[in-house]
């Protein structure tokens, strides 16, 4: 079970929520932060520290597997150091899930006024995939304890409550042609609540009326436009995206763009800062297949969604 014991998103919110009242959340977490003497301003610093120094870390892992594709063999000083770099990659990475949950729980203090209880339903499905692409936190797989993530169909057009499963991570890293893992499991029902800041415009809306906004020529045209913006802005800095990190590597996310995409709802997508070609890097990629993953980015980088 996460720190807090509650699933909360990348973006602040909670998922699967056993509680009714915002207040509650906010003196539990308030109460916390003081009981261990938490100050999240010095932790969004050491999150930073960790994720560059992890980025060093992977980057020689890499290498090594590189040099072991190449060559057939490591050394031993070369074995050595990569069992070295391995146990010290997983200290780095539990204390970044631990100020991530800080980070998250911080968020959802910060905007408590504009959270609210939402229940999903054909209505609303959209709230719940405005948090499916952020990391979920606690939420792991029970075959192989890897991360799991909110999924559905991407060639679904209009997602039912229903379609909704959780699906491990490991389902994207192939070895040797086969996946490291398929498990998946149905939501269940307290999976359909949440704790979430209520006030994008997008949420005044229903799933139905969203999808058709976003369906309309003239505004897929300026959400591409305002992707694409985003997109080399984020590549002139060299910036990943804080809120989705490799389940791997613990690195932010790096947005893309498919060449030959289809559509709006095909075009965007994120991969580990190691992609390599060849499927010589990590292939750990996140699609943004729904308007509101691509809606909960911009509010997120840029301060306004889609509406
Ligand atoms: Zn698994
Ligand atoms: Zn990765």
């Amino acid at each position: 079970m996460s720190f807090f014991g509650m699933l909360f998103s990348g973006l602040g919110s909670i998922i699967s929520s056993a509680v009714d009242i915002v207040s509650e959340v906010v003196s539990t977490v308030t109460s916390i932060f003081s009981s261990r003497k938490i100050e999240p301003k010095t932790v969004y610093q050491e999150r930073n520290r960790k994720q560059d120094q992890i980025h060093d870390l992977n980057a020689e892992v890499l290498r090594l597997r590189e040099r072991y594709v190449d060559v057939g063999y490591l050394s031993d000083a070369e074995k050595r150091r990569l069992r070295i770099l391995n146990e010290r990659r997983q200290e780095l990475k539990s204390g970044i899930d631990e100020q991530r949950q800080v980070i998250a729980a911080d968020t959802f203090l910060q905007n408590e006024a504009l959270i609210n209880k939402v229940e999903i339903d054909l209505e609303t499905t959209h709230v719940l995939q405005w948090n499916a692409f952020a990391d979920t936190l606690g939420k792991t797989c029970p075959k192989c304890a890897r991360v799991m993530k909110l999924q559905w169909s991407r060639d679904l057009e209009q997602v039912r409550p229903n379609d909704f499963f959780w699906g491990c991570t490991g389902w994207y890293f192939i070895d040797k042609n086969i996946r490291l893992c398929n498990y998946r499991e149905r939501l269940t029902k307290q999976d359909y609540s949440l704790l979430t800041d209520t006030s994008a415009p997008e949420f005044s809306l229903t799933a139905d009326e969203f999808t058709t906004i976003i369906q309309d020529e003239d505004t897929s045209k300026l959400i591409t436009e305002r992707m694409d913006d985003l997109q080399s802005d984020l590549k002139s800095r060299s910036e990943g995206i804080n809120i989705v990190c490799c389940p791997i590597h613990a690195e932010p996310m790096v947005l893309q763009k498919k060449k030959n995409g289809v559509g709006l709802l095909d075009q965007y997508y994120l991969r580990c800062k190691h992609w390599k070609p060849d499927n010589k890097g990590c292939t750990y990629i996140e699609k943004l297949k729904s308007g509101s993953q691509l809606a909960a980015l911009l509010k997120n980088k840029t301060g306004n969604g889609l509406l």
